[in-house]
């Protein structure tokens, strides 16, 4: 079944994010202390309410612009690695769909697979180094593969799993003497809930 939002719609998936990253404050900042320096979940979650306070203003603009106005605000309001990283992801995602006025299926893989390059390239990473891009990169490949929603949801979620017994390459988790293994990296499982809130919201809408 087919899929179309707007940029309404996906201003919509960003305030269920926002609370979904919202209630797992002690979760994830345990994980960001465990390898990094615990401030993850605050970044993401100052980032987030960022985006709620400007949800009418988002709601209202073309998909491309309302995409790109999102990146910079997580670039100034995010701060760490986090910031830069989804900054770039979103304006390159807003770049890449150009013209195109709803989010459907292939918009959507047009979408994360420009986010997932433009991290990939700011942050000097590639998958398997124990990052964000562990849980973003498998959903990709399920979308191209033509995978269900659900099956991309799984992906990114046992993508941020399998971070537990990587080692690190690139972040805060890569000084750690035993780079980080054993541990979940905070931000593969916060990429994971985005991942996962947006599919279940387009689920939802679906059965409307
Ligand atoms: P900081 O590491 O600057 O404190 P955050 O705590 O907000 O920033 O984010 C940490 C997360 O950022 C890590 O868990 C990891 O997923 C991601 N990350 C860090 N460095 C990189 C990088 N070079 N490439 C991709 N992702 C990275
Ligand atoms: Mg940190």
């Amino acid at each position: 079944m087919s899929f179309s939002l707007s940029s309404a719609d996906y201003v919509e998936y960003t305030k269920r994010a926002a609370q979904k990253i919202g209630s797992e404050k002690d979760y994830i900042t345990e994980l960001d202390a465990a390898t990094g320096d615990g401030d993850h979940w605050a970044n993401m979650n100052m980032g987030f309410e960022k985006l709620v306070s400007e949800s009418d203003e988002l709601a209202k603009l073309p998909v491309p612009d309302m995409l790109k106005k999102v990146g910079m605000t997580m670039m100034s309001t995010i701060g760490g690695s986090s910031g830069a990283l989804y900054g770039s992801a979103y304006i390159a995602a807003g770049k890449a769909v150009a013209g195109k006025e709803k989010i459907d299926r292939e918009v959507l893989y047009t979408m994360l697979r420009a986010m997932l390059d433009a991290m990939m390239t700011r942050g000097n990473a590639k998958p398997g180094f124990k990052t964000m891009i562990d849980a973003l990169s498998p959903a990709v490949n399920a979308l191209k593969d033509g995978a269900s929603l659900e099956d991309v949801k799984k992906a990114a979620l046992d993508g941020a799993e399998s971070t537990r017994q990587m080692e690190a390459v690139k972040g805060r988790a890569c000084y750690q003497a035993n780079k980080g293994v054993g541990h979940l990296d905070p931000g593969a499982v916060t990429m994971a809930y985005q991942i996962e809130t947006l599919v279940d919201y387009i689920l939802f809408r679906r059965g409307k």
